[in-house]
């Protein structure tokens, strides 16, 4: 069924009775061409990918839970591509470029809103850090520009200016930045994938991944084996548990990162702000509530909670910030597990098991990357060589050295 003005005024004339479940709940069939392990947003996107760009159908996406439960239904909803290093511009630029026509591409209200990103910096050496990463972007094909004090005043003239610890200098400002539905994400990916054939299968966890003579045959699930020719893995938080099946130890760690909403305000936040001197980000959803939040709890866990230090250090931030916000009231909070590669990073390539390929290392940053990293992984799943704007994301890097180290900062599980 096709969303449009007609049909919403059909289904509201016959009153609402014609609409059809989004995508099919398909149960899993023996045997598939490729399996996706992880129905996030990234699996999805995959799928949808493979289906439109190469016409292939003998897909499932298997998901241990519902679709929207990890990571794509627990970010900040925040896209951007105000990177660094051109290995990461090309692939967020290109995802940027992929969000600008992806609901009239999968014909789905993802509330696509480029409000713009503004990173604020807070001295000398952070502007010119700024400067630098702005013409970073411009040479690689992504906007930026680069506000003075006065610039950002304009902006959001509520944050603190002249009393503050650390007083606001400017900002890199990405006005093609902004934030989008990020349930809606992953609905408008399954339901894309779903009516051109992929199965999409909720419940389904994959327990072992059968490996014989060196390639992948299938997976081990909760609902029976399937067979597969290709196997990719988009499994987010749970990577290094999931590769452990096919005896992959990689270099990523899980962590909790948490998210908070306040109770639903008059718009008071146009855009994306960051604070440049302390761990702590905001906007505010179309319904009204702030978003925001900061650094990563700071120890491994697969747990999908997580810790009070968290909750003061983040709200610290926001009162240095902007002290208006010590009236609003927290309605909640909520982690999510993020899989923080050593040099801040993604992975998506092949592996030494032929037939089996990884999708992960999105650290703090990869709902942006959703559509880019479906594309791209699609297309080394489908050609068997990795996409031109991920052809540097690759695992061998960690063991030649040639790391994608965007903060420069050397291999911690602290960057994004
Ligand atoms: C609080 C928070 C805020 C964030 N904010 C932003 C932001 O503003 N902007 C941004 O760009 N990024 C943000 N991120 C990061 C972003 O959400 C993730 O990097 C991205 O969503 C990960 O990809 P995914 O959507 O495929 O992951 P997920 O949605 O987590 O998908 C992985 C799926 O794999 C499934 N799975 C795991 N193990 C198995 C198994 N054995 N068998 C079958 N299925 C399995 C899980 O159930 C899960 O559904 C944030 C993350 C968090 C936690």
């Amino acid at each position: 069924m096709r969303y449009s003005l007609t049909s919403l005024l059909k289904q509201t004339l016959t009153g609402h009775k014609g609409w059809t479940p989004q995508w099919r709940d398909a149960a899993p069939k023996a045997e598939y061409d490729i399996i996706i392990v992880g129905g996030g947003g990234h699996g999805l996107a995959t799928a949808y990918y493979l289906a439109k760009e190469y016409g292939l159908r003998n897909i499932a996406v298997l998901e241990k839970s519902w679709i929207g439960s990890g990571n794509i239904g627990r970010n900040t909803t925040i896209i951007r591509s105000n990177y660094l290093l051109s290995e990461n511009i090309s692939l967020y630029e290109l995802s940027l470029k992929l969000w600008e026509g992806l609901e009239q591409d999968f014909n789905y209200n993802a509330m696509v809103s480029q409000r713009g990103v503004l990173n604020l910096y807070h001295s000398d050496g952070q502007r010119d850090a700024y400067a630098r990463r702005g013409n970073m972007m411009r040479l690689n094909g992504a906007d930026s520009e680069l506000l003075d004090r006065e610039g950002v005043r304009k902006l959001y003239p509520f944050l603190n200016f002249d009393a503050a610890r650390f007083p606001i200098q400017g900002g890199l400002l990405q006005k093609r930045g902004g934030t989008v539905r990020h349930d809606a994400v992953a609905w408008g990916y399954a339901r894309g994938a779903s009516d051109r054939g992929v199965d999409v299968i909720q419940n389904c966890e994959v327990t072992g991944i059968d490996i014989v003579d060196g390639r992948a045959v299938g997976v081990q699930t909760s609902r029976g084996a399937i067979r597969a020719k290709k196997i990719g893995l988009a499994v987010a938080g749970s990577s290094s548990r999931v590769a452990a099946m096919a005896g992959m130890r990689l270099p990523i760690e899980s962590h909790v990162l948490q998210a908070f909403v306040s109770e639903g305000l008059k718009p008071v936040i146009p855009g994306v702000i960051t604070f440049g001197a302390g761990h702590f980000y905001i906007s505010q959803s179309d319904k009204g509530g702030l978003v925001f939040g900061g650094d990563i709890d700071g120890y491994n866990s697969y747990a999908q909670r997580g810790n009070l230090p968290v909750v003061e250090d983040v709200c610290e931030g926001g009162m240095a910030l902007m002290p208006a916000i010590g009236r609003a009231r927290m309605l909640r909070n909520w982690g999510g597990l993020v899989d923080m590669s050593m040099d801040g990073s993604p992975i998506i390539d092949r592996t030494h098991v032929k037939g089996l390929y990884l999708n992960a290392g999105w650290c703090y940053g990869g709902f942006k990357a959703t559509p880019g990293s479906g594309f791209v992984f699609a297309h080394l799943l489908a050609k068997d060589e990795p996409h031109p704007a991920a052809n540097r994301l690759l695992l061998d890097r960690f063991l030649s050295g040639h790391i994608v180290d965007e903060k420069g900062q050397g291999a911690q599980p602290n960057l994004h």
